[in-house]
C-alpha cells in the first residue's frame, strides 16, 4: 500500500514536470492528485478559466506567480489548488503544522476562500481554519496550533503572530496575498511588511490582483521571487 502511494506520487511529480498547457482543456487534463480531482468534480468545476490554465501551468511546478485578472475571473482556485497540491507531494500531515497562509482583505472574502476550500479539499485531510476576528481570541489561538491551512485577515494575523505563544510559521510551504490591490487601498501595506517578515523566505507566493497598480508591483518587489506574470485582459 505504502509502495502504490510513493508510485502514485512519483506519477504525478512527473506528470508536473511533462504538463503541456497547451493540449489542456478541462481539468481532468491537469497533473493534479485524485482527492484534487474528486473534489473539483463533486463541486461541479470541469473546465479551467483563463486565469486558472495560465497561472496553474507555474504555480503547479513551484513558481512565484504575480496574477492580475478581474473579479469573477476565478483567481480562489488560482491559488487554492496549487496549495492543495503543494501540501499533498509533500505528504503533509496533522505533525507537520502551518503549510499554507492566504491573506485576504475582509472577514466576508477570506469566509468565501474558507468556503471554496472545503468544497473543493473535500476529499484531502489537512486541516484549515479561519483567522479573521470577530471571535474570541484565545478560541481563535487554539485552533490557530493545529492548522494546516489558514485563511485570516491581515490585521488579526498579525495580532496572532505578535501575542500568540506558539504561533509557528517556521515551516510555512506557500503564501498567497489575495486582493492585493485591495489589502493596499485598505491601508494594510505596513502590517503585510511586517506579516511577511515572520515567515521563512524559503516558500512559494502567489500574489493576485484584480488591477496592477505601482504599489502592488511594490508589494511583488517585497514578496516575490522571479515571478511569473500572468495577466489577463478584458475581451473586446
Ligand atoms: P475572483 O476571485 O477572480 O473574483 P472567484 O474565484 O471568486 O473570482 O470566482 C468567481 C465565480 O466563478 C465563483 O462563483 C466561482 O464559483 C466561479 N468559478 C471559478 N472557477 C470556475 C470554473 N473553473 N468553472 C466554473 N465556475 C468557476
Ligand atoms: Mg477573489
Amino acid at each position: 500500500r505504502r509502495q502504490e502511494e510513493e508510485q502514485s506520487l512519483k506519477a504525478l511529480e512527473q506528470a508536473v514536470d511533462a504538463f503541456d498547457p497547451t493540449k489542456a482543456e478541462s481539468f481532468t487534463d491537469f497533473p493534479l492528485s485524485a482527492p484534487t480531482q474528486r473534489g473539483l468534480k463533486k463541486a461541479s468545476y470541469t473546465t479551467p478559466t483563463d486565469i486558472q490554465s495560465r497561472s496553474l501551468t507555474h504555480s503547479l511546478r513551484g513558481r512565484d506567480v504575480l496574477g492580475a485578472a478581474r473579479t469573477g475571473s476565478g483567481k480562489t482556485l488560482a491559488f487554492l489548488l496549487p496549495i492543495l497540491e503543494l501540501l499533498w507531494r509533500r505528504r503533509w500531515g496533522p505533525q507537520d503544522g502551518l503549510g499554507a497562509l492566504i491573506i485576504s482583505p475582509t472577514r466576508e472574502l477570506a469566509m468565501q476562500i474558507f468556503d471554496v476550500l472545503r468544497a473543493v479539499g473535500q476529499y484531502h485531510s489537512f486541516s484549515a481554519g479561519l483567522v479573521i476576528g470577530g471571535k474570541n481570541v484565545r478560541d481563535e489561538q487554539e485552533r490557530l496550533q493545529r492548522m494546516n491551512i489558514l485563511v485570516a485577515t491581515p490585521g488579526r494575523l498579525l495580532q496572532h503572530m505578535d501575542q500568540t505563544a506558539g504561533f509557528d510559521a517556521d515551516h510555512l510551504q506557500v503564501l498567497v496575498l489575495d486582493e492585493a490591490d485591495r489589502i493596499l487601498d485598505m491601508g494594510f501595506a505596513r502590517t503585510l511588511n511586517a506579516i511577511v517578515a515572520h515567515l521563512p523566505k524559503s516558500r512559494q507566493t502567489l500574489l493576485f490582483s484584480a488591477t496592477q497598480t505601482q504599489s502592488v508591483k511594490d508589494l511583488a518587489r517585497l514578496s516575490l521571487k522571479d515571478p511569473e506574470y500572468v495577466s489577463v485582459r478584458e475581451e473586446g
